[in-house]
């Protein structure tokens, strides 16, 4: 499976030069498996828009696509109005939810944002056929692969998501705030990943100013990384104030603690047959 980030920034977009190297546009990454040639994408902050550029440009682009959502804040939704297959009448996009929110208040989210007030085009407009669906929070198999989800301590609820294929693992943990200590279920559920993906959007000193914001701080992911036995850290949900400069800053102080880690870059790419 390849791991590819389309959108690494948290909070809202930013355009500004000096944050192009670790990517302006907000959550959104695709999982790709190899040997079903099928992209899955979480979330559809404003990254999605690239990736849906990326499958049009396919020729033998993918019919049928899943979109799976860790919670529905701004930053995790507004790309999808811009999501280029949604427009495709030959298209059916699988919008799935996890936890505690219904099929119908997924829908109601969705077309929520695209009421006229906020968008031109109605969801109902846009031309593929939508699905709704919710996963739960068990363990389930989706076309062979294993997913597993935890709820997180955010505002309004948010969902980390560990899945597993042909013995390699992925736990994605964003937008998530360890408030006194880091849980035994959180480190359990992100037990000897391969490749773990966790918030890290503040330091230390702007978690304190932060809290009850909903995320962690660069310490806590490596925290979680070095308790959990990760193989591979990468942090995301870039501060919108954090330039470039500051990021790469963060990356080698984090480095000097914990080896295997990096700071999410928008169009980066880990491939788990790797591991
Ligand atoms: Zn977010
Ligand atoms: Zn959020």
């Amino acid at each position: 499976m390849v791991v590819k980030f389309y959108g690494t920034r948290g909070s809202v977009p930013v355009c500004d030069a000096n944050f192009q190297k670790f990517g302006g546009n907000t959550t959104c990454i695709s999982l790709y498996n190899k040997e079903t040639d099928n992209m899955f994408i979480i979330d559809a902050g404003t990254g999605i828009r690239n990736l849906g550029h990326d499958m049009m440009a396919n020729p033998n682009r993918q019919k049928i696509i899943g979109i799976g959502f860790t919670h529905f804040h701004w930053d995790h939704i507004q790309g999808f109005p811009f999501f280029l297959p949604a427009y495709r009448k030959d298209t059916i996009v699988n919008i799935n939810s996890v936890g505690d929110t219904s099929e119908k208040e997924l829908k109601s989210i969705l077309q929520g944002q695209m009421q006229s007030e906020y968008f031109p085009i109605p969801m109902t407009k846009m031309g593929s056929r939508f699905k709704f669906t919710n996963l739960g929070t068990e363990y389930m198999n989706v076309n062979g692969i294993r997913v597993k989800m935890i709820k997180q301590n955010h505002p309004g609820t948010s969902y980390g998501v560990r899945i597993e294929l042909n013995g390699n693992s992925l736990v994605i943990c964003t937008d998530v705030e360890h408030v006194n200590e880091i849980s035994k279920d959180f480190i359990d559920f992100c037990k000897d990943a391969d490749l773990l993906v966790h918030d890290a959007q503040y330091t230390d000193e702007e978690l304190e100013l932060h809290s009850g914001w909903g995320h962690s701080s660069y310490n806590q992911a490596l925290e979680v990384a070095e308790r959990s036995n990760a193989k591979m850290l990468v942090m995301t949900h870039h501060d919108p104030d954090h330039d470039d400069d500051f990021l790469r800053k963060q990356e080698k102080v984090c480095q000097e603690r914990f080896k295997f880690c990096e700071l999410a870059r928008e169009g980066s790419k880990y491939d788990l047959d790797d591991f």
